[in-house]
């Protein structure tokens, strides 16, 4: 007989795990709070427009190919890889910088700021590719048991990287570049990991070389949502079972072994392994109610910024708007010194814009526009109460509409705003936090919470906050992981 899985969450981590479960037999079903799947990965439709709710992007193309090989299943989703990769427009200046792949011809966008810029581009770039490669297969992509066996694989990362992992992302570009312009470009990755480019380790310039060289950034025909159908339809096909409104609250356990988990109506779930897609910090402090992850012990750690998002339908087509662009303003230091604390809406937001209509016409009807904006606030540790989210919205789109010359209010035909109290409450995003918890060195790999429970022998966990970590294509690494667990485990 084989044996039967449930999946808690219905994230990209739990839809991919389900994919690689059901190719070796494992029978699964999987439970979901939200009304239908995707978790993060979610989809609006509203007055004729649709919206991706969260991703818009993703790097490392090559980890949904390996996924959909893994299965034995030709891959459904016609991705796009962007070029140029995003648009960043910066307060005081007219023009925006494109930024290109080839960096002949991002020279010429930053050719009156930056002299020479190939020539430090491809230095700069150069240590940053060889980090990545001397650590993606021997850090990254891996299970750790404890921490004896991270510090024997960080061992076998070359010595030459180590004044890496004490400077920081700024130090790192301004030992290559001279304008403040591009350093600020380059340092926006830092910002996804949950820290800014003054405190996060250089190593993580890798990241400069993924979206840049390695393998670039890229969207999906037909919007990202389509991810979700297309796995969801091999799912059910494969007699996966989802059910919606359906949210786990409590646990019943014998000794080592889970009896049951209780949904919010009283109803039992049972399995032979289950699978935790919720977040794996939270969840063992807020359900399993483990000591190490009490509230105030969650509140230590750190986590990424959450999202304050709007989604806006505009009648017209907005010329100065590009497919992804960024928002920034002149006081950047001030910004990153100050965005993860602040108690009070940011004065002069910085906000990333995805018009997805650019690219797939559908999701707008005739001659109107589908907006995405996002900006990155404080968790709700630092900012509890969103009751004033029509300002913070009214601030943005007044800023947006001046910088692009296309009066947003007076085109609104369609609006809708998701606080972090929004999102903290449709995902179970612990304080709101947009990606889970942050990628500090002290909270990734064998640090960060494990993908094998501690204590319990049947429950795993997949998704952002354990390992390898948040962002599309990591957490489809992590469903690889968590699967190659629950096979070695299977065999003993
Ligand atoms: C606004 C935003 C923009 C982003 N943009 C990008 C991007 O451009 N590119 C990129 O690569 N990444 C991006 N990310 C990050 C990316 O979305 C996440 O890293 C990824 O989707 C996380 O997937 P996951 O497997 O952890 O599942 P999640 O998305 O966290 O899904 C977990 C699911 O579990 C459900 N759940 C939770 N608790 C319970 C419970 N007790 N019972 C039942 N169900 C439960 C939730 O409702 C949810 O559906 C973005 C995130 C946000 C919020």
């Amino acid at each position: 007989m084989s044996k039967k899985v449930l999946i808690i969450g219905s994230g990209l981590g739990s839809l991919a795990t389900a994919l690689r479960l059901t190719k070796h037999g494992y029978q699964v079903e999987i439970v979901e709070k939200h009304h239908q799947a995707g978790g993060r990965l979610n989809q609006l439709k509203k007055d004729g427009f649709t919206f991706d709710v969260g991703p818009s992007f993703f790097s490392m193309s090559y980890e949904f190919t390996e996924l959909f090989e893994y299965c034995n299943i030709p891959n459904p989703l016609q991705m796009n890889e962007l070029n140029p990769v995003y648009t960043v427009y910066f307060a005081d200046k007219k023009d925006p910088y494109f930024i290109y792949k080839e960096l002949d011809k991002l020279a010429q966008e930053f050719s009156k700021i930056e002299e020479n810029f190939e020539e430090k581009a491809k230095k700069y770039l150069k240590k940053a590719a060889e980090i990545f490669h001397d650590t993606e297969h021997v850090i990254i992509k891996r299970n750790y048991d404890n921490l004896f066996q991270y510090a024997v694989s960080l061992a076998t990362v070359p010595m030459k990287h180590s004044p890496l992992l004490v400077r920081s992302m700024w130090t790192q570009l301004e030992r290559h570049f001279d304008s403040n312009d591009v350093k600020v470009i380059f340092s926006l990755v830092a910002f996804f990991l949950g820290s800014t480019p003054f405190d996060t380790p250089a190593v993580y310039s890798l990241l400069n070389y993924t979206e840049l060289q390695h393998d670039g950034y890229w969207n999906i025909k037909g919007g990202m949502y389509k991810i979700v159908e297309e796995i969801q339809k091999i799912l059910i096909n494969r007699d996966v079972k989802f059910h919606f409104n359906t949210e786990i609250v409590d646990i019943k356990t014998s000794e080592k072994n889970i009896d049951y988990f209780v949904d919010q109506n009283g109803k039992q779930w049972n399995a032979d392994i289950y699978v935790c897609n919720s977040d794996a910090a939270a969840f063992r402090g807020q359900i399993l109610k483990r000591k190490k992850f009490s509230k105030p012990k969650l509140d230590k750690k750190h986590w990424t910024l959450a999202p304050f998002t709007i989604y806006l339908g505009v009648k017209g087509k907005v010329k100065n708007l590009h497919h992804h662009n960024y928002f920034l303003g002149t006081n950047f230091k001030e910004y990153a010194d100050n965005i993860f604390k602040l108690s009070v809406n940011p004065e002069k937001p910085y906000y990333y814009v995805n018009v997805s209509s650019k690219s797939n016409e559908e999701c707008a009807p005739e001659g109107c526009e589908n907006i995405f904006i996002l900006c990155p606030v404080p968790d709700r540790r630092y900012k509890h109460d969103w009751s004033d989210r029509e300002e913070l919205a009214a601030n943005i789109l007044k800023d947006l509409s001046k910088r692009i010359d296309f009066d947003l209010i007076e085109n609104t035909v369609s609006k809708t705003i998701y606080a972090p109290d929004d999102w903290e409450k449709m995902f179970n995003l612990y304080q709101g936090s947009g990606l889970g918890l942050a990628h500090g060195l002290n909270q990734v790999a064998a640090m960060r919470p494990k993908n094998k429970d501690e204590k319990l022998d049947n429950l795993y966990y997949v998704g952002a906050s354990t390992i390898p970590g948040t962002g599309l294509p990591i957490v489809v690494i992590g469903s690889k992981l968590v699967t190659e667990r629950i096979l070695e485990d299977g065999k003993r």
